[in-house]
């Protein structure tokens, strides 16, 4: 991992807009990310966790531009992407691939295996039949596939072989970084160790960065350089995968971390349950935002958003950590 930042986000905030009344008549404003910080360098995989619904594929949606930001800037080799003309952001689309939770849906099941791969190299670039033939055979083979499975739809494909596929059709523009949202949660858990273990020979060989999304504190410690953990919209605890995992500053974070299975036998920690649900995003607790769950809460938690506070490999937000 280098010290140098592909991407820089910086104060993106995403409203969506709802509309309730008998004739929808007013409308409610959702405020899905606020004011959201965060830098990816070059080379390194980052890990966001989170529960459902803490704005994680909000997150990644903004980031390829799928979706608008409400406010705020993503800046990527210099350039806002926000503002980028429409040739500018082809060529963004091809720097920027995503690989989704499950195959067979994010797979077109009336394509072949060939023709799926092929077609982001056909829409972008100008090859010939032989070369594209190649390419389509170098791509499967990285992904540890063959040129059998070419005629192959998805349906026929194993859960592992299909997400492969996934991966390859990702590689094929040459992206420089991609966004995994669950990758391996729809899969066998025997196969999920395999797709891992792609995925960090993949980053190794081509010097890929990746945002790897999940619920899964247990997945994406065996990947993550950083880890940032994710609550109703905000990071509250970012840091090195090791601190993150070996000490943990934020409550939340830490009952997270409770409920991960752990084959530490001697050093594994009582499992902390968190009472009730959790609140909604649309109007999220004042203060501190896992306040209403929190089992360390005390008054200021209530009233008093914590700041930011660093330690040795990362920062948390919790009025715990104030030394
Ligand atoms: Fe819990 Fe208070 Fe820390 Fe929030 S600020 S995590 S409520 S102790």
């Amino acid at each position: 991992m280098s010290s140098t930042p592909l991407i820089e986000i910086n104060n993106l905030t995403k409203d969506y807009t709802s509309r309730s009344g008998l004739f929808g008549q007013s409308q409610d404003r959702v405020r899905v990310l606020e004011q959201f910080n965060l830098t990816i360098f070059e080379g390194e995989t980052l890990g966001i966790v989170g529960e459902s619904g803490c704005g994680k594929s909000t997150l990644a949606n903004t980031l390829l531009r799928l979706i608008p930001a409400s406010n705020g800037e993503i800046n990527y080799d210099g350039n806002n992407i926000f503002t980028l003309n429409d040739a500018k952001l082809r060529e963004l689309r091809q720097h920027f691939q995503m690989v989704f939770q499950n195959p067979f849906s994010s797979l077109n099941p009336r394509m072949k295996v060939f023709d799926i791969v092929a077609e982001p190299i056909i829409t972008h670039l100008q090859m010939d039949s032989q070369t594209l033939k190649e390419r389509i055979s170098q791509l499967l083979r990285e992904c540890g596939l063959n040129d059998e499975l070419n005629g192959r739809f998805p349906h026929e494909l194993s859960g592992g072989q299909a997400q492969r596929v996934a991966v390859a059709r990702a590689l094929a523009l040459n992206p420089k970084f991609l966004i995994l949202d669950e990758p391996t949660s729809a899969l066998d858990v025997s196969v999920q160790a395999q797709i891992i273990n792609l995925l960090i020979d993949l980053q190794k060989k081509h010097g890929l960065t990746y945002l790897f999304i999940s619920h899964d504190l247990g997945v994406v410690q065996h990947i993550s350089d950083r880890i940032a953990v994710m609550y109703l919209g905000e990071i509250v605890e970012l840091g090195s995968s090791e601190s993150v995992f070996n000490n943990p500053q934020h409550p939340y974070t830490q009952a997270l971390l409770s409920a991960t299975p752990s084959t530490d036998t001697e050093n594994k920690s009582q499992r902390i349950v968190l009472e009730g649900n959790v609140p909604s995003i649309a109007s999220p607790p004042t203060g501190c935002r896992f306040h209403t769950r929190c089992p360390l809460v005390f008054d200021k938690c209530r009233t008093e958003q914590p700041p930011q506070v660093a330690f040795e490999q990362g920062w948390s937000t919790c009025h715990l950590n104030i030394k």
